[in-house]
């Protein structure tokens, strides 16, 4: 016996695999599912490695799966002939390296996800315990010699050479059934679990079963006839024709005529194709139920749940393929993970699987798509080379990402469903609306928002067109943190106020949309925090307008010069009811919710910072008292301290409510206190109570315990 190597599993697979073990768990038939699935895994992967290079497939030719129980041993083993695993494949994919999955399904589980779930996780194999309380893995790739692992779980596992059997190539899991667990040994319990799920998987899977026939056979012949029945048995499976066999046959039994027949009971193995039915593609979709469509739909996603919505269509003409689409319920956990998620879309040519996620077939934000293409007219030996350039495949995804827009518009028919959906993938409809020129218009339509007038629920962009004024020329939004900031900001106000509708967009991704997306069903869309803003105003508006402009042309001018390099320009306007000035972006520029998430990105290329920021403009409410009595005050001495003082101040006020963030925010805070002081009538010089100048830096932070405080003072602002 060769030594065997002893590893540990790392710390969470540890955790996760005594979970497995130690949580009472009902539904344990789900361990078969996973093993048959990595199986068919590897089955996909030497396929496709031989497509490019058929020498691969020596070590093999037939890909299968094939399930022996074992009574007598009490062991389920599960063998496949796919790419199999190296010494390393072993140490690092069975133990040692640590998963994402590993811990998000932990902690899935404590949130009350199932068991069941685990395959989303991409830990399946560790379903295993459920059911065993040790697991062999014999495994032969073709880089290496064949080994084994074996692990009884309790934190280590060991690797050995394997001087067993050859198996030219491929991986054999043997489970140590518990005790309690041998009805998984029963013939009858595994057909129904492959029923139930892996009747999707693409290669046979094969059952070895007890069978037993009567044979006629004379009374003294009974004992060696049956060893030549099992022989005979043995043959049959395999390929070797059997006409001579039949000859021998014929000839014994022309002589047994002439002898007194008995009939004897000769048991016998033999395998038995599982998962016989047809790719469910090939079918006619009106032949198909909604259930068996969730049968696929899991078994080719791992998903624990029914998908939302299917599309099983074909295009025939120039180009032919056939192609079924799922929507999935919800978003998976690493859905946005920079790893490329697998069994996206599946592609096959002609019924044989070519690869799992073909990423040439789906645009990267359809990424949350599932389904099979089984195209007719592509070769089969294609590569991911080829791929790119191929012409076919840029039809098919064409028709992809059509069929996926007309799925989505079917969804909207019922609000519910869509609601569903759009809180799962929203960001992927604004990537696309980003991304695709194309589709633009189709997802624009797809798109819901909160708006001013859409109270909690969420409208689209055409209920929004449909209720517009009718002097209303622009679609207004507004981006922002949050509903409440935005529909408290000070921008809203006016445009409010005139009876316009203002659209939220409060997730980070919008401001994306909004760089692609400049109109709607031919009216601009404006947003209410950009200079320029033009509210429709009438002759009297208009005239108070230039009025206005002529009146504080001063003041602005003086502020303009106080705050020098900070503004691009100072300017009244009709934007703003309720508060005396706000801090606008120039068209092109980003706006302060656009800054506030390049700033958040901490990775990025901090140059862009400098041109994109900066364009700001300071508009002030020439009807409020604040601007009013500072224009007098300029009026009478444009070099008042206290003015410049308080151009400042408002400055920094309003670049804070207008969402933007403060480069020194302790510097604006002491001359806050300053006003403070001010209103209290504290004379600037009074000194400290303690003359410990650190504990008269830190009376000037403000104490943690306050932050009730603070919030009261958030709310009489
Ligand atoms: P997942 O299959 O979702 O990646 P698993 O825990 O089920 O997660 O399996 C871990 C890894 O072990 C697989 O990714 C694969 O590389 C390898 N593996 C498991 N079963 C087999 C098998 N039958 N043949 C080849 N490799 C396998």
């Amino acid at each position: 016996m060769p030594d065997a190597e002893v590893f540990q599993f790392q710390a969470e697979i540890a955790q996760l695999m005594s979970l497995i073990i130690n949580t009472f768990y009902s539904n344990k038939e789900i361990f078969l599912r996973e093993l048959i699935s990595n199986s068919s895994d590897a089955l996909d992967k030497i396929r496709y490695e031989s497509l490019t290079d058929p020498s691969k497939m020596e070590s093999g030719k037939e890909l299968f799966i094939k399930l022996i129980p074992n009574k007598e041993a009490r062991t389920l083993t599960i063998i496949d002939t796919g790419i199999g695993m190296t010494k390393s494949d072993l140490v690092n994919n069975l133990g040692t390296i640590a998963r994402s999955g590993t811990k998000a399904f932990m902690e899935a589980l404590q949130a009350g996800a199932d068991i069941s779930m685990i395959g989303q996780f991409g830990v399946g194999f560790y379903s295993a315990y459920l059911v065993a309380d040790k697991v062999v893995v014999h495994s032969k790739n073709n880089d290496d010699e064949q080994y084994v692992w074996e692990s009884s779980a309790g934190g280590s596992f060991t690797i050995t050479p394997d001087e067993g059997e050859p198996m030219g190539r491929g991986t054999k899991i043997i489970l140590h059934i518990k005790e309690d667990q041998t009805e998984f040994l029963e013939e009858a319990k595994i057909k129904s679990i492959v029923t139930k799920h892996s009747q999707f998987i693409g290669y046979p899977i094969k059952l070895l079963v007890e069978k037993e026939r009567e044979k006629e056979v004379s009374d003294d012949e009974a004992e060696p006839e049956e060893k030549k029945e099992e022989e005979e048995e043995k043959k049959e499976e395999g390929d070797e024709p059997k006409i001579e066999d039949v000859g021998d046959d014929e000839d014994e039994d022309k002589k047994d005529d002439k002898k007194k027949k008995k009939t004897v009971k000769v048991k016998y193995t033999e395998d038995e194709e599982l998962n016989k039915t047809k790719p469910i593609w090939t079918r006619n979709s009106e032949d198909i139920s909604q259930d068996e469509y969730g049968e696929f739909y899991k078994s080719l996603t791992n998903d624990w749940e029914d998908h939302l919505a299917v599309k099983h269509f074909s295009v025939e003409g120039q180009l032919e393929f056939r192609a079924l689409l799922f929507v999935p319920r919800r978003v998976p956990f690493d859905l946005f993970e920079a790893k490329k998620r697998k069994n996206n879309i599946k592609l096959y040519v002609r019924r044989v699987f070519i690869m799992d996620n073909c990423e040439e077939l789906i645009p990267d934000y359809l990424n949350f798509m599932k389904g099979v293409v089984d195209s007719e007219d592509l070769p089969l030996n294609i590569s991911r080379e080829m791929l790119q350039q191929n012409k076919i495949l840029k039809v098919i995804r064409k028709n992809l990402v059509k069929k996926c827009m007309e799925l989505f518009e079917e969804l909207t028919e019922d609000k519910e469903s869509y609601k569903k959906f759009y809180s799962q993938f929203s960001k992927n409809l604004k990537l696309g609306v980003h991304e695709d020129s194309t589709n633009r218009a189709k997802l624009a339509d797809l798109l819901r928002f909160q708006t001013s007038a859409s109270g909690d629920e969420m409208c689209s962009l055409g209920e929004y067109v449909g209720r517009m004024k009718e002097s209303q020329k622009s679609i207004y939004f507004i981006t922002g943190e949050s509903k409440e900031q935005v529909s408290n900001s000070a921008f809203v106000e006016r445009v409010k106020k005139r009876g316009f509708e203002v659209i939220y967009m409060t997730e980070p991704i919008d401001e994306y949309v909004i760089q692609q997306l400049k109109e709607y069903q031919g009216k601009q869309l404006v947003c209410v925090t950009k200079e320029g803003l033009e509210l429709p105003e009438d002759e009297e508006e208009k005239k108070k307008r230039e009025e206005d402009k002529a009146k504080f042309e001063n003041l602005c001018k003086v502020m303009k010069s106080v705050l020098d390099n900070k503004v691009e320009k100072v300017i009244v306007s009709n934007r703003l009811v309720d508060s005396p000035c706000c801090i606008v972006t120039s068209q092109y520029g980003w706006s302060a919710n656009m800054e506030r998430i390049m700033k958040a990105q901490a990775l990025r290329d901090t140059t862009t910072m400098g041109y994109m920021a900066g364009k700001k403009h300071l508009e002030g409410n020439p009807d409020h008292p604040i601007i009013e009595t500072l224009r007098q005050k300029a009026e009478a001495d444009k070099n008042d301290k206290a003015v410049k003082d308080l151009c400042i101040l408002l400055y920094e006020t309003s670049l804070l409510s207008s969402g933007f963030s403060l480069d020194e925010p302790q510097v604006h805070a002491v001359r806050i206190y300053r006003m403070i002081k001010l209103g209290l009538g504290i004379d600037e010089d009074e000194p400290m109570a303690t003359e410990e100048p650190a504990a008269a830096a830190a009376s000037d932070m403000p104490p943690l315990e306050d932050s009730e405080d603070a919030s009261h003072m958030e709310e009489v602002d």
